[in-house]
């Protein structure tokens, strides 16, 4: 069976610290999003152009925080892995996943074959 090389420490650390940085990006950002989310409100009268582009600015936001909401708990698993001594390894095929793979999407629970 084809092994991939084990990550370092190094690596892992490199990686718990950009996790950890996201989380804390993604917590601020969900924060201002929702103070604009009520800075817009529907009974202010504003014309019904801008009306339809606060309300796509809503939808944009909404999306945003929607896709934040999906990968917060991803990440925090991620660090849950790392404490564990779990980080790294497919929970498909239990094969290490690259690190080149894991520096563009730390939280991924996945090889590149299995996801
Ligand atoms: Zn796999």
């Amino acid at each position: 069976m084809l092994r991939l090389a084990m990550l370092t420490v190094d690596q892992i650390i490199e990686l718990e610290v950009r996790i950890s940085e996201e989380i804390e990006n993604l917590e601020a950002e969900s924060e201002s999003t929702a103070v604009e989310r009520e800075a817009i409100s529907p009974d202010v009268s504003i014309g019904r152009l801008s009306r339809l582009d606060s309300m796509q600015i809503q939808e944009i936001a909404k999306e945003t925080q929607r896709r934040r909401d999906e990968r917060l708990p991803r990440l925090k698993a991620a660090l849950d892995r790392i404490d564990m001594d779990e980080y790294g390894k497919c929970n498909g095929c239990r094969q290490w996943i690259a690190f080149a793979r894991l520096k563009e999407q730390p939280e991924a629970p996945f090889c590149g074959s299995c996801a």
